[in-house]
C-alpha cells in the first residue's frame, strides 16, 4: 500500500500510549496530522476550570507529540475540510464517542461527507456492547458488572515506536491561553501527570482503597477522573494493572461504574438532562432562590455540605462520599430538581462527565439506577460524623470551624464557641425537610414506576 496522509482527531483521548486509534492512523507508514479543534460554544459553556484544565492538556500532548500538535478553532466540520483540504488529508482517524454531544457532532461531520475511521473508545468495553442474553441492555449495575467482566477486553497498546507526525504551519497552532481562576489549584493535566498519578497510587494508596476511599480528609482515592474524563490514561490501562485483592476488586467495580453510566446512557440519551424514572418528574419541587446560592457558596451551615461545595470551588475536583452528600442535600433537603445541581457540577469539575455526572446525580436524587427499595436521604450530620470523624475534611475547608473539635464540628449549634468566627446557621432543618421529602415523594408513589421512555 502507498502511503498516504492523515489525519488524527484528538478529542476524549489526550495521549499517545495504549491509543489503538492513533496506531490505526499510523499504520502503512501514513504521515499523521495530530489536531485537536476548539469548540468556541463549548468552551464558553465549559467555564474557567474545565477551560483551564483543557489548555494545560493540549500543551502536555504538544510536548509528548514534539511541538507538532494542530490547535484550530471553528465548527468541527469546517475546520476538517479547510484542514483536508490544506494538508491534502485523506482519511481521518478517531476514537468512537458515544455521548450524546460527540455523538451529534460526529454525524454532522460524516453527514457533511467526511468519514471517519473510528477505533475504539475511551471505555475498556464500549457502551452497547455488554448485553443480557436476551439482547437487551442492563438497567441495573451488579448484573451489569458480571456480565462486563465476562465479555472482558483487550490489553494495552504500546505507544508509536517512529511515528511520522506532519508539522503543521505555526498558524494551525493556536493554544488557548486560558488560565485558573486566581487562587483555584488544579490538579497536573497531560498523560505524563496521568501514568506517573496511577504510578503512585498504585503502589500506595492502592492497597487501602476499600478502606480509605469514603474518607474525604485522607488522599484514599486516586484523582484520576480528570485524567479519564480527558482520555489522559486509558482504563485498560488502569484495568490491566488490577490483581484479585479485596481493594483492587473494588477500584475495578468503580472503574466499572463509569463504563455502567456510559452505557445507560448510550441507550436513553435523553437521561442526560431528563429523569431516568419519569414518574420523578412529577414530584413538587422548590424553584432555585437564596438557599440555592448558599448551596452553590458553601453557606449552607452543614459543615460536610460546604467542605464539600468549597472544595469543588478550590480544586474543580470533590471526593465522591461528599459529592452524594451534597446532591442528597439539594434535592432531599431543598427540594430542587437534580439538573440545578448537575449544571453546577459541570460548571466547576474538572472531570466533568455527561454520563458519570447526570447518573451520579440521578443515583442520588432517587431518580436513577439505585436498585435499591429504600429512598434515600443522606443525614449530613451523620455523615459527616462518620466519614469525616475527626473533623480534617471540614476544618481544611471550611476555617471558620477550624477551632473545633472533630467531636464538635459536624454541629456546630450544640457549641456556645461555634459560631465565634462568622459561620453561617443553618439554611434549613433537616429532620423536618426529610420529613416534606417523604411527603412529596408520597404524592407520587401512586404513580406506578415504569420504565424510561426514551
Ligand atoms: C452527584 C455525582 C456527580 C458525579 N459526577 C462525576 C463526573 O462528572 N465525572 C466523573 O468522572 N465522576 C463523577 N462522579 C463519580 C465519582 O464521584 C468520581 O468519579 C470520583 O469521585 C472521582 O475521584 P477519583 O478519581 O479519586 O475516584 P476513585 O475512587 O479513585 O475511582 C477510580 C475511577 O473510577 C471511576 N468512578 C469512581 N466512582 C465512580 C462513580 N460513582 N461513578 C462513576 N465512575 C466512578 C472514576 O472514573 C474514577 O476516576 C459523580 C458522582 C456523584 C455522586
Amino acid at each position: 500500500m502507498t502511503a498516504t496522509c492523515s489525519l488524527f482527531w484528538f478529542r476524549r483521548d489526550l495521549r499517545l500510549s495504549d491509543n489503538p486509534a492513533l496506531l490505526a492512523a499510523l499504520a502503512n507508514n501514513d504521515s499523521v496530522l495530530p489536531l485537536f479543534i476548539i469548540d468556541e460554544e463549548i468552551a464558553e459553556r465549559a467555564g474557567a476550570y474545565r477551560r483551564a484544565y483543557l489548555a494545560d492538556s493540549l500543551r502536555a500532548l504538544d510536548q509528548s507529540l514534539g511541538g507538532k500538535l494542530a490547535v484550530i478553532a471553528g465548527p468541527a466540520v469546517s475546520v476538517l475540510q479547510d484542514v483536508m483540504k490544506r494538508y491534502d488529508i485523506t482519511q481521518v482517524h478517531v476514537a468512537s464517542e458515544f455521548a450524546p454531544y460527540g455523538v451529534a457532532r460526529d454525524l454532522a461531520v460524516t453527514t457533511a461527507g467526511i468519514e471517519l475511521q473510528q477505533t475504539g473508545s475511551a471505555y475498556a468495553v464500549s457502551p452497547g456492547r455488554v448485553r443480557k442474553p436476551d439482547g437487551t441492555n442492563y438497567r441495573v449495575y451488579t448484573p451489569f458488572f458480571r456480565s462486563w467482566l465476562t465479555h472482558g477486553w483487550r490489553g494495552p497498546v504500546a505507544p508509536p515506536k517512529s511515528p511520522n507526525f506532519i508539522t503543521p504551519k505555526e498558524s494551525d497552532r493556536n493554544f488557548p491561553k486560558w488560565q485558573p481562576p486566581a487562587g483555584v489549584d488544579l490538579q497536573e493535566a497531560g498523560e505524563v501527570a496521568a501514568l506517573a498519578r496511577w504510578r503512585a497510587y498504585k503502589s500506595g494508596g492502592l492497597a487501602d482503597y476499600d478502606e480509605a476511599r469514603n474518607i474525604p480528609g485522607i488522599a484514599g482515592t486516586s484523582r484520576l477522573s480528570p485524567h479519564l474524563r480527558w482520555g489522559e490514561i486509558h482504563p485498560r490501562t488502569i484495568l490491566a494493572d488490577l490483581n484479585q485483592s479485596a481493594a483492587h476488586e473494588v477500584f475495578r467495580k468503580e472503574i466499572a461504574w463509569r463504563e455502567f453510566y456510559a452505557d445507560v446512557l448510550h441507550h436513553y440519551p435523553k437521561t442526560s438532562r431528563g429523569y431516568y424514572a419519569p414518574v420523578y418528574e412529577a414530584m413538587r419541587y422548590d424553584q432555585p432562590g437564596a438557599k440555592f446560592q448558599a448551596w452553590c457558596n458553601g453557606e449552607t451551615g452543614y459543615p460536610i455540605v460546604d467542605a464539600g461545595m468549597r472544595q469543588l470551588r478550590a480544586e474543580g475536583w470533590m471526593h465522591n462520599r461528599v459529592r452524594m452528600i451534597v446532591a442528597s442535600f439539594l434535592v432531599k433537603d431543598l427540594h430542587l430538581e437534580w439538573q440545578h445541581g448537575a449544571n453546577f457540577f459541570m460548571k466547576y469539575l474538572i472531570d466533568n462527565d455527561v454520563a458519570s455526572n447526570s447518573h451520579g446525580w440521578q443515583w442520588t436524587a432517587g431518580c436513577g439506577t439505585d436498585a435499591s427499595p429504600y429512598y434515600r436521604i443522606f443525614n449530613p450530620v451523620e455523615q459527616g460524623k462518620r466519614f469525616d470523624h475527626d473533623g480534617d475534611y471540614v476544618r481544611h475547608f471550611v476555617p471558620e470551624l477550624s477551632h473545633l473539635s472533630g467531636a464538635e464540628i459536624h454541629e456546630p449549634w450544640n457549641f456556645l464557641d461555634g459560631y465565634l468566627h462568622g459561620y453561617p446557621e443553618r439554611i434549613v432543618d433537616h429532620a423536618t425537610e426529610r420529613l416534606e421529602s417523604l411527603a412529596r415523594l408520597q404524592a407520587i408513589k401512586a404513580a406506578k414506576p415504569e420504565a424510561p421512555k426514551y
